[in-house]
């Protein structure tokens, strides 16, 4: 695998080998890596493509001191496994190679897609996202992108840009990878201890119950009531949002057209841990 910290000599290595390779495919993501970032690549690989990773820890997409601080950071393992996963190349650039002296985000506005859930609850997140996703799409110049359901509003996030700016691209959406107990794999799950990762399994109970109980006709307050008193009243949970949203404009809904394309999702607090999921009704 190679790896480059400059824009200029990534793409010079892109140029060269971009004929022989056909398709470049991308994955952004900020290192801690698990299987979930590993099926990206995997993807990405799967499709043909001469696979590009960034592992960057965004500052201008924290809303949270805190969590930007305690991100975890395990590069050298994260070199291993992409190495492992026939990664082509790895961008690891600074933040003065990403935004020079000037780390700050332009400001977007998509209507719901930037402005619901995590848009309202983070604020400035999103601004941060599109910031740093524009500047990766213009240094890696990606045929195809590779983002992960997980991050349900992100990927819709994205969408929107590629339609409107980086029209050239193909989006890829893969499944949410979970452990055997169904709780969503996250860079963040290593910062939760033994009883909080019980826990936080909940959350997955929760969105299944509340999908079911959806596809069955039930009115989504009504379930998501209810999924609360069951799953979610403990004293170290915090629930901020627990939804049923149309995917295409992010705005929350109380019965699933007959399309389909609606999804659960939820946000919650795990002790001092903030954990996001989603489940499609199609899933
Ligand atoms: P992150 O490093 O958390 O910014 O994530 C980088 C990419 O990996 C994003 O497209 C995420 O949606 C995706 N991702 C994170 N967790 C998972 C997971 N459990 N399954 C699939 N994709 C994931």
């Amino acid at each position: 695998m190679f790896v480059f910290k400059s824009i200029k000599l990534l793409q010079d290595h892109l140029s060269e080998n971009r004929p022989k390779f056909g398709k470049v495919g991308f994955v952004p993501t900020m290192g801690a890596l698990h299987q979930g970032h590993l099926d990206l690549i995997s993807a990405s690989k799967a499709k043909g493509c001469y696979t590009v990773c960034t592992i960057y820890v965004n500052p201008t997409q924290f809303n949270n001191t805190e969590d930007f601080e305690k991100y975890p950071s395990t590069i050298e393992l994260d070199i291993v496994k992409l190495t492992q996963n026939k990664c082509d190349v790895l961008f690891l650039p600074s933040s003065t190679e990403m935004y020079g002296n000037h780390v700050v985000a332009d400001k977007y506005n998509f209507g719901a897609i930037t402005n619901s859930f995590e848009g309202a609850l983070r604020l400035g997140h999103f601004d941060g996202v599109i910031t740093i996703v524009s500047k990766l799409f213009d240094a890696v110049k990606p045929d195809e992108v590779f983002f992960g359901q997980k991050d349900l509003q992100q990927c819709m996030v994205v969408k929107h840009l590629i339609g409107n700016r980086f029209y050239n691209i193909k989006m890829n959406i893969v499944p949410t990878k979970r452990e055997s107990s169904g709780l969503a794999m996250s860079s963040r799950n290593v910062r939760l201890k033994d009883d909080e990762r019980a826990l936080a399994i909940r959350l997955y109970e929760a969105l299944v119950f509340v999908k079911h109980q959806v596809l069955m006709g039930v009115v989504a307050s009504e379930a998501i009531s209810i999924a609360k008193a069951q799953w979610l009243n403990h004293p170290k949970l915090t629930l901020e949002y627990l939804a049923l949203v149309d995917t295409n404009t992010m705005e929350q809904h109380e019965i699933a057209g007959p399309e389909l394309h609606y999804a659960v999702i939820i946000a919650c607090w795990c002790s001092n841990v903030r954990l996001i999921d989603n489940m499609l009704l199609t899933d």
